[in-house]
């Protein structure tokens, strides 16, 4: 019998640590045959703290939003060999049915502290099998036949950047990981590296073999305490089977081994150059481009920088073949998307899905509807950066294309779910108050603009808007994105335009209904 307790920071944050420690005691205390372990967050946040008991035969249970109490009634309910179901509620096992995963294959199954779980589910065999049977260019085909392209927001194709590091002239060259999540209401991420970290190295190592790398580094935010912990435990026993470091796998073709970097939380640093600007121990600022990285990044050496979610989809490529992944998806975005669903939203969590569900789906179908059952208002797609998505687009299809066409942004995956209560001009306010604290100040468009912007937005607010204001607001908009260098800049008034577009009434009525 084996007890497994989420203990992703969703868990925790819920009183996973309690619960565990109760179980631990419990268990200990009867004497019990039963091996209690830790996982990552399976995605049903707004249901931790979650434990999963299996008997011998493999048959789970799941319990949810378990306390103390609950924890010592499972325990007992197992000691006494009788059922303890009326006291717990059965999990919704449809929010998974609606998913397809692959970067979370692992996540809140497996124990993250534990290589040979990762092992067992057939990890690192993709790492062997490009070592063993593939070269370089045969692991860069694969995936340009997958189709991947960069989840951390802009879509570029995966393997366009690969092979441009691959072709950049040089004998060093760096592997990067940007692991630097800053979004409000985003943590895909921090799910991936919390509960399966081996599927980030074993993507890198590949990325490495692939580009002729020695050395990678995983830039996460230091906000991300137990991701760091597990990062660098699974680090470490990497290294301890070979995986990592000299020589790997023994077979005299390849040597690499990563570090961790942890960065101060600046949002411009998830823009690459800024990335890199940090890793150097310079104040994160972005520079223009080209060169771009491939060409020249990490101390000016060629250099590959994918995020997390990327890198955790490799190692699944490789070993279902890259013709597989593009199977899922649309013509133009291939595999699947994780998204972090929050705000007003029933069953708020991580999904994975394939692209080309409607929006529709993904709130109604897998986050079973707005909270309170009030009206759905909007979804805001790709954080501060993006676009704010009205009812009547309910259908569109979640792919790179069809959501650039109604001016959002696919984004890293932050999907935050607004009712009819939700006032939008105060939502836009929200976004570009952020944004503008987090310019780096370099353009005097972002640096200046973002602030007007968020003068007018606040005067709207407070009642105190005038005739002309939204006209204003669309001109400086447009200003902003076409004079600013860094992509923070350029998409930092989505969210303003975006609402103009589709909640105009509510700016007018701002500003006609004074205080
Ligand atoms: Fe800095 Fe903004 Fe310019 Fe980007 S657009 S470089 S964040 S000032």
């Amino acid at each position: 019998m084996k007890i497994i307790v989420g203990q992703g920071s969703c868990g925790i944050a819920a009183g996973a640590n309690k619960v565990y420690s109760v179980l631990k005691e419990q268990i200990e205390h009867r004497n019990l045959d039963i091996e209690l372990k830790s996982t990552g967050c399976i995605g049903m946040c707004y249901l931790e703290p979650i434990v999963d008991l299996i008997d011998e035969n493999g048959h789970k249970e799941t319990f949810v939003k378990v306390d103390g109490d609950m924890a010592n009634a499972i325990v007992a309910a197992i000691a006494e060999r009788q059922g303890n179901s009326s006291t717990i509620e059965e999990v919704d096992r449809e929010i998974l049915s609606k998913q397809k995963r692959v970067a979370l294959k692992n996540c809140g199954i497996i124990d993250p502290e534990n290589i040979d779980e990762y092992i067992a589910t057939g990890g690192y065999e993709a790492m062997k099998k490009c070592l063993e049977t593939m070269t370089p260019e045969d692991v860069i085909e694969e995936i340009k036949i997958s189709g991947l392209k960069g989840r951390g927001g802009a879509g570029f194709p995966t393997w366009f950047k690969w092979n441009a590091a691959k072709q950049s002239p040089g004998s060093v060259k760096y592997v990067v990981c940007n692991a630097d999540e800053g979004d409000p209401g985003a943590f895909m991420d921090r799910s991936v590296l919390e509960g399966d970290p081996h599927n980030l190295i074993e993507g890198m190592i590949i990325n490495g073999y692939a580009i002729g790398a020695n050395e990678g580094i995983i830039y996460v935010r230091a906000e991300y305490p137990l991701a760091i912990n597990r990062l660098n435990h699974a680090i470490e026993e990497a290294r301890s089977r070979g995986y990592l470091g000299k020589n790997i796998l023994g077979l005299d073709k390849f040597d690499f081994d990563l570090r961790i970097k942890a960065g101060a939380g600046a949002f411009v640093c998830g823009e690459e150059t800024a990335l890199i600007e940090s890793l150097q121990g310079e104040r994160g600022m972005p520079r223009l481009k080209p060169p771009f990285p491939a060409q020249r990044g990490y101390w000016d050496k060629p250099t590959n920088i994918n995020n997390v979610e990327t890198f955790a989809n490799v190692a699944w490529i490789i070993n279902n073949g890259g013709a597989a992944f593009g199977h899922m998806g649309t013509e133009n975005s291939k595999g699947t998307k994780v998204f972090a669903l929050t705000g007003k939203i029933k069953k708020g969590g991580l999904v994975e899905v394939p692209m080309g569900i409607t929006l529709r789906d993904i709130v109604y179908d897998i986050g079973g509807g707005i909270k309170g059952d009030k009206e759905f208002k909007a979804v805001q797609m790709g954080g501060p950066s993006g676009g704010c998505i009205p009812a009547e687009l309910l259908d569109t299809s979640v792919d790179y294309e069809s959501i650039a066409k109604i001016g959002a942004i696919m984004g890293s995956g932050g999907m935050v779910v607004m009712d009819e209560t939700t006032c939008m001009v105060d939502m836009a306010r929200f976004f570009l108050d952020f944004t503008r604290k987090e310019s780096c100040g370099k353009c005097i468009h972002c640096r200046i603009g973002t602030k007007r912007m968020l003068e007018i937005l606040t005067r709207i607010c407070e009642g105190e808007g005038k005739e002309g204001d939204i006209e204003l607001l669309e001109d400086l908009g447009e200003k902003i994105k076409e004079g600013s260098l860094c992509g923070l800049g350029q998409t930092a008034p989505n969210p303003v335009l975006s609402t103009i577009r589709y909640f105009r009434e509510e700016y007018e009525s701002h500003i006609h209904r004074k205080k």
